[in-house]
């Protein structure tokens, strides 16, 4: 169990270990009562950010149970305010990020997080457990999210040429999820409903790229940190405070970054291999 002053202490000192300024701007949620961290009876499940208006601060919603997955939901989360309270200098027009980059910065506070509770595992079993865990939230996020999305590709193409009852559906579901999990798997019966359980389908149809684009895109930021961290930092808050005010493609400009071009996704790729090849290599 990870008490809250503990789970404070990780992440505030992660993010300042980054920069002192993104734990100056984090501050105030602990201090001033931005964050309800708290579970009680009736409160909604889940965890967000919400940025309220933007001439005033966001507040975070937590149901905080002290488990190791619980400091990186206060990171994430804390990462989304960090990013609106940058962003409300756009005004209430612009300070909303796209889809595109909507979990960059939470994604990257889990990062730089993740990377500091790594460092100071104490023994190879911690660091296993670790590594194993985060390789299995990037290959859901990756992997699991476009299986989805090409299921939804095949549906809305399948869909087009007439009515498909649910064993219809059910098959391609079976298709992609064979196709995505590879021949590890024994899926039990029923599975074939699963598609069913997936809001976005329905409310949201194609979202699910956000996530991957999302992963694949913090880490391609990590590893350009990573190689040179030398004035990062600067184009990191920069990116942060123009909101939704501008396409992806500018604001990664400034990192030498482009997500139409293969190798940037290659780099962020390499880092869930470079991962599970760590993985692999402690199972002695
Ligand atoms: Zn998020």
């Amino acid at each position: 169990i990870v008490g809250w002053d503990a789970a404070r202490e990780t992440v505030m000192s992660a993010y300042a270990g980054f920069d002192p300024r993104m734990a100056e701007i984090a501050e105030p949620f602990f201090t001033k009562g931005w964050i309800d961290a708290g579970v009680k009876p009736g409160k909604a499940p889940g965890a967000f950010a919400h940025p309220t208006v933007t001439d005033v601060h966001p507040y975070v919603m937590l149901n905080y149970l002290g488990k190791p997955r619980d400091v990186m939901t206060l990171a994430h989360e804390l990462g989304h305010g960090v990013h609106q309270v940058l962003a409300a200098e756009q005004g209430e027009m612009l300070s909303s990020t796209p889809l595109t980059l909507a979990e960059t910065a939470s994604v990257f506070g889990e990062m730089l997080t993740f990377r500091k509770m790594l460092s100071e595992a104490k023994t190879d079993a911690q660091r296993r457990v670790m590594l194993a865990g985060k390789v299995e939230d990037m290959i859901n996020t990756v992997v699991r999210q476009i299986a989805f999305y090409d299921f939804e590709c095949k549906l809305h193409a399948a869909r087009r040429e007439g009515e498909l009852t649910p064993e219809d559906i059910g098959a391609l579901w079976m298709s992609v999820q064979g196709e995505s999990l590879g021949p590890a798997f024994e899926f039990m019966d029923g599975y074939e409903h699963f598609w069913a359980y997936i809001p976005h389908f329905v409310h949201s149809p194609f979202y699910v790229y956000a996530y991957a684009f999302g992963d694949g895109l913090v880490n391609a930021l990590y590893a350009v940190y990573e190689e040179n961290p030398e004035g990062f930092q600067d184009k990191y808050f920069d990116m942060l405070k123009a909101g939704g005010s501008m396409h992806h493609t500018a604001l990664l400009a400034p990192f030498g970054l482009d997500a139409t071009d293969p190798t940037f996704w290659d780099k962020g790729l390499s880092m869930i291999s470079g991962f599970i090849d760590e993985l692999e290599a402690m199972e002695a």
